[in-house]
């Protein structure tokens, strides 16, 4: 990789979609990140039209620039798609048909039980010397190319434009490629602190010092429905010196946000909720309005998703909204007594509340104790009733795992 001492990448979007303004690249955002992760610095993001020409320049810049080109987009079937025409251009190397790719893209149409269009095969083709990204949840594979202008070296990779199956292919094959490229060689770790209670800014504060560039391990912060991860990256000799230094800040960051963090990896906060209740010894029963059964589906289905031997969540009632309707207390009291449950959760219905937003009252109900909360309605109509419910779910889980002293 021209014997740089490190890696310099560049991001290519390409579609007319983009350009035009009608769809705002995403992938580029992600793929930057992902690339830091790596320790690949990004110097340039270009975004590109569906021409020949275009792509052409766009891929002959970045080639002389950087040490890595990710692409995404223009690997379709249709006369538009011509990321491939264009890294066949780029690469010097001209188009041949993979037996390899195609007997792959026939077989997703086999599956399907329909015959493949004819301008599917062209999805076949693949500049000679190149190297096929299998793509696992689509019909477009990848390419990985190495592409030698005026004697620099790069290597590209071009992916779907789907943000889904490029997730994917990056996971499966760039990602482990790039690894593997690193000088010095070694490996990369991460791990994913997840947190629930505050906001991304509010868990930033709290952490001086570790979100920032440059550090080892690197800390990295996403939110999502109002679930923030931490992701930590270690880079190191081999995997237990990784997992080493990501020990140790995982544990600084426990010890800074305390109940905030309820997981880690893929938990989601129903699944710690479960788990807290079943490690309390309890049970627990759910009556709600504002949510409108969301609260008990979340329980349910994280009670799937465990599988625990035993039940934690054992019923939910959802009530209507009215004039003369139920409280958020009387709605847990009316749960807690009807299944017989050592907890219970009531979530009431929206109301009036300061500064002209509405707000719900969720009460959390057990033998000794009672804790409620007055939720700030927010996000939207689709998004409020599944922030409400979480912060509920999430009230079970701080109240239980405090119960049985469990940590989170
Ligand atoms: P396909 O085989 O599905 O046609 P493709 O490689 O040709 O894949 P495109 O046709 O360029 O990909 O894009 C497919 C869809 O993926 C677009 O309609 C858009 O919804 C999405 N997409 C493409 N590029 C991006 C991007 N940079 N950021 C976010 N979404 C994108």
């Amino acid at each position: 990789m021209g014997g740089a001492v490190s890696l310099v990448g560049e991001v290519i979007a390409i579609g007319d979609e983009l350009v035009s303004g009608q769809r705002l690249d995403t992938n580029s955002r992600w793929i930057s990140a992902e690339l830091g992760v790596l320790g690949i610095p990004v110097t340039f993001h270009t975004t590109v039209a569906d021409t020949l020409e275009a792509g052409i320049d766009a891929f002959r810049i970045a080639c002389m620039r950087a040490d890595v080109v990710i692409a995404t987009g223009g690997l379709g079937p249709t006369a538009d798609d011509l990321t491939r025409d264009v890294l066949a251009v780029v690469s010097g190397a001209p188009l041949e048909e993979s037996p390899e790719a195609l007997a792959i893209i026939e077989s997703r149409f086999a599956r399907r039980g329909v015959a493949m269009p004819a301008s599917n095969r062209h999805q076949a083709a693949f500049p000679r010397g190149s190297r096929i990204i299998p793509n696992p949840h689509g019909t477009a594979p990848g390419i990985d190319v190495d592409v030698v202008l005026d004697g620099r070296s790069s290597r590209v990779f071009a992916l779907p434009g789907v943000p889904a199956e490029m997730r994917v292919m990056w996971e499966h094959t760039v990602g482990p490629a790039l690894v593997a490229l690193r000088p010095g060689g070694g490996t990369i770790v991460q791990r994913r602190i997840k947190c629930f209670g505050a906001g991304e800014s509010a868990i930033e504060a709290r952490l001086p010092d570790l979100i920032r560039r440059g550090r080892e391990p690197m800390v990295g912060i996403t939110a999502h429905e109002a679930t923030i991860t931490l992701r930590i990256a270690a880079a190191g000799a081999d995997e237990a010196a990784c997992r080493a230094a990501i020990a140790g800040t995982e544990s600084t960051i426990r010890a800074c946000l305390g109940e905030l963090v309820y997981g880690v990896e893929d938990d989601e906060v129903e699944d710690a909720a479960i788990d807290a209740v079943l490690g309390a010894g309890a049970t627990l029963a759910v009556g709600e309005i504002a949510t409108e059964g969301r609260v008990a589906a979340l329980l349910a289905q994280a009670q799937g998703r465990r599988g625990h031997a035993v039940s934690g969540f054992i019923g939910g009632v959802v009530h209507p909204p009215g004039p003369d309707g139920m409280t958020a207390d009387s709605l847990a009291a009316d749960a807690r007594r009807r299944f017989g449950a050592a907890l219970a959760v009531g979530i009431g219905a929206a109301r009036p509340g300061p500064e002209a937003r509405e707000v719900v009252d969720i009460v959390l109900v057990g033998a000794a104790s009672t804790r409620r909360c007055e939720h700030v309605l927010g996000g939207g109509p689709l998004l409020a009733a599944s922030r409400a419910a979480k912060t509920a779910v999430d009230l079970v889980r701080r109240e239980a795992a405090q119960a049985s002293g469990m940590r989170p």
